[in-house]
């Protein structure tokens, strides 16, 4: 039977919004060394903004009305921010059909003019398109994520989004800190220049940020850490319901996260306050010393 300490902390936990799968998540909680947390939708609030627009073959109508169209098979924050960007305007999405999500970079599919893509320098190399074009050196100037459109190997514009930290991120891996947890990093998919502005605003060391990773990226960081103690992955289930699976405790962002993270996670962050997350970790600490 399960000690009434850890009903009751369960209990506690879960009316400050972490609902944990059961007891043995609590107790592995108490003993983690390492917290890795995603940036995308974890670290920041996940409702990005398209803040600058570069058409180049197309009208800037028809770019945000490609990407929209592509994005909308997407759940990813920068599918998001199109579809705002486009509700704002008042444009419609251009009908996308065979669309294929390619976890951390980007997404295909076939428009009436012929097969596009939006995503990273990444899935560009991969359809062979040019990222020279001297107008989008402003664009790549480093604090924003830049998502390309093509048409095959032709480059038909960009768009810059910019995502912003949660309020309460800073104040949470400081209390993790505090609390005595001397491993923290950020892993993400996106660049290095976006990685660094979101996670120094955050406090975190540059050796601590990780950038540019795929899905399997995260999977073996996160099981490098596990070599040196028990590891926390927090994260949104974007691109990283594996990396939620492999470590010792998957904890997914619940209210804005995705069903698959859900799944993949022992622990669900109903709140968006990260607060409760070091709150909740303190609560699995003192509840171990009970019953030990
Ligand atoms: P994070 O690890 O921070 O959560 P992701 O792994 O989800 O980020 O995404 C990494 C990068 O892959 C994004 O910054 C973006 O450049 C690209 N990407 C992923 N999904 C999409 C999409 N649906 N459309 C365009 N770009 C995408
Ligand atoms: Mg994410």
């Amino acid at each position: 039977s399960v000690p009434a300490a850890i009903l009751s902390a369960l209990s506690a936990a879960a009316r400050g919004g972490v609902l944990f799968k059961g007891g043995a998540a609590l107790e592995t909680l108490a003993t983690v060394q390492t917290f890795a947390f995603d940036k995308t939708g974890t670290l920041t609030t996940g409702r990005a903004e398209v803040t600058r627009l570069l058409p180049l073959d197309i009208d800037e109508t028809t770019l945000l009305a490609l990407m929209s169209g592509i994005e909308s098979h997407s759940e990813h924050p920068i599918a998001d921010a199109l579809r705002r960007a486009v509700e704002l305007r008042g444009l419609t999405p251009e009908t996308v059909t065979d669309v294929t999500a390619h976890p951390s970079e980007g997404i295909t599919g076939t428009h009436a003019s012929g097969p596009i893509w939006a995503g990273n320098p990444r899935m560009a190399a991969r359809m062979g398109a040019d990222l020279t074009h001297p107008a989008l050196a402003i664009l790549q100037d480093g604090s924003e994520t830049v998502v390309y459109l093509g048409r095959g190997d032709v480059l038909l514009g960009a768009v810059a989004v910019a995502d912003q930290p949660r309020a309460t991120s800073r104040e949470g891996l400081a209390a993790l800190r505090h609390a005595g947890i001397k491993t923290i990093v950020m892993m993400t998919g996106d660049r290095r220049p976006v990685a660094l502005r979101i996670g120094q605003a955050l406090g975190l060391s540059p050796q601590e940020i990780h950038a540019d990773l795929l899905p399997a990226d995260k999977v073996r960081l996160v099981s490098d850490l596990a070599a040196r103690g028990r590891v926390a992955f927090v994260g949104d289930g974007v691109n990283d319901a594996a990396a939620l699976a492999r470590a010792d405790v998957g904890i997914a962002m619940g209210a804005a996260g995705s069903e698959v993270a859900l799944q993949a996670a022992e622990v669900a962050l109903l709140s968006e306050n990260m607060d409760r997350l070091a709150a909740a970790h303190r609560l699995a600490r003192r509840t171990a010393a009970i019953i030990r």
